[in-house]
């Protein structure tokens, strides 16, 4: 069978033979036949040499997306199926025991070879995200692989904002195989439970990445005061005072359904006494609360992802200063510092350096204790380093 050809511009196929899965538009000469969106095509380089196979998309900026760099290899049912099982097989070495209330991330993307797929598995049910047209082309067979496979009591899909727009795409997010999951549907992790709304809650329900940061934060936080200041469902404040021993957290977030899961997460911990939740702006709220002179011995920072694109770097840069400069004067000596980067565009240097800029504007001295990364579902692909998104940073404030 010859397929359509996509042939690189001269001097363009490094990354390709380093195996990095995206073809962006300006990397590409010309193509030879007529790909329709979603079907396979060739990667060639100019001088004629394969050097990968991937599918088309005319729509995306990412026009082709790369899954094999086999010659031989088909991008049929049987590759499909076997990219899942590696993904799988990954999870249940770092989960041996699964059960009805384990969260975690089963297939995540380029780094498990199956660009723009990501399934997570809460409890009984499977999440979808389908973020390339190339495997939204492939949605019925997948779903069927994962249900085959997995057997889980439903199948639901999210969609992502944007996504319409870079990739063409229309997708609704609801059913695809089974029940719809309870709501809330109720999770375990390192024993602390959460109810989690993954139909409509953040991300596809809850912040997995941060299961191991959320733990590690913890282990800092016995008998302090504690100010959780994006807490979203009350993540880390609730891991603080339940694993930790914290003696008391404040927990803050703009968003009023956040709040309201991580009130009743509290109340499913028997925590109601020890954590006070407030609606706020936590760049206003962190300076109103230094002005009115509360003071805290540990500041959780986990903002959303402050840019998506180059052009943003330096206001972002800039946002990370302040709020990180601001839980500084929050400090009492000696206080634990755990600031979170989930702007993929921001390298762990460039955020260090911050760091080392707030040290500076404070006349503080802060030093690292641990530089963590997403918990291990959410492995890095070194062939596709955007899959590295995530630094937690916990730090001893002097
Ligand atoms: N730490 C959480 C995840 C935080 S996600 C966990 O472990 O689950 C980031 C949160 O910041 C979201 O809940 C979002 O609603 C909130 N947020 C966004 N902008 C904010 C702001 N300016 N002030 C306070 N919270 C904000």
């Amino acid at each position: 069978m010859t397929l359509p050809r996509v042939i690189l511009k001269p001097r363009r196929a490094r990354p390709f033979y380093n195996r990095h899965p995206w073809v962006f538009s300006g990397a590409i000469g010309r193509v030879e036949g007529e790909p329709q969106a979603g079907c396979q095509a060739d990667l060639f380089s100019q001088e004629g040499e394969f050097i990968g196979r991937g599918l088309y998309n005319p729509d995306s900026n990412i026009r082709l997306r790369l899954y094999s760099w086999e010659p031989e290899e088909q991008l049929d049912e049987r590759f499909w199926s076997e990219r899942i099982d590696q993904a799988t097989e990954l999870r249940r070495q770092l989960f041996p025991t699964w059960s009805d209330h384990t969260a975690f991330r089963l297939v995540y993307s380029e780094a498990d070879g199956l660009s723009g797929l990501t399934v997570d598995r809460y409890g009984d049910w499977l999440i979808v995200q389908l973020t390339s047209l190339a495997l939204a082309s492939q949605q019925e067979l997948l779903v069927q692989l994962l249900n085959d496979k997995l057997r889980p009591a439903g199948i639901w899909l999210r969609t992502e904002k944007g996504i319409a727009e870079l990739e063409g795409l229309s997708l609704t997010d609801g059913p695809l195989a089974g029940a719809a999951p309870p709501r809330p549907l109720f999770i375990e992790e390192h024993g602390i439970r959460f109810g989690v709304d993954i139909v409509e809650g953040q991300k596809t329900g809850f912040y997995l990445d941060q299961r191991e940061n959320r733990a590690a934060a913890a282990g800092y936080c016995r008998n302090r005061r504690v100010l959780d200041a994006f807490c979203y469902s009350g993540g880390f404040g609730i891991s603080a005072l339940k694993l930790g021993g914290a003696k008391q957290v404040l927990a803050l977030d703009v968003s009023e359904a956040a709040l309201a899961l991580a009130r009743e997460n509290s109340a499913l911990n028997d925590l109601r006494g020890s954590i006070e939740f407030k609606k706020a702006d936590a760049f206003s709220a962190l300076q109103e609360l230094h002005d009115a002179g509360e003071r805290f011995d540990a500041v959780v920072l986990d903002p959303p992802k402050m840019t998506r694109h180059r052009a943003g770097l330096k206001q972002a840069l800039r946002a990370y200063h302040n709020l990180n400069e601001m839980a500084v004067h929050l400090l009492n000596p000696g206080g634990m510092l755990v600031t979170c980067n989930c702007s993929g565009l921001i390298s762990t240097d460039d955020f260090i350096l911050t760091l080392a800029g707030v040290a500076t504007a404070t006349g503080r001295r802060i030093r690292i204790l641990e530089s963590r990364g997403a918990a291990p579902d959410h492995p890095a692909g070194v062939q596709c380093l955007e899959t590295s998104y995530l630094q937690c940073i916990i730090c001893h404030v002097e």
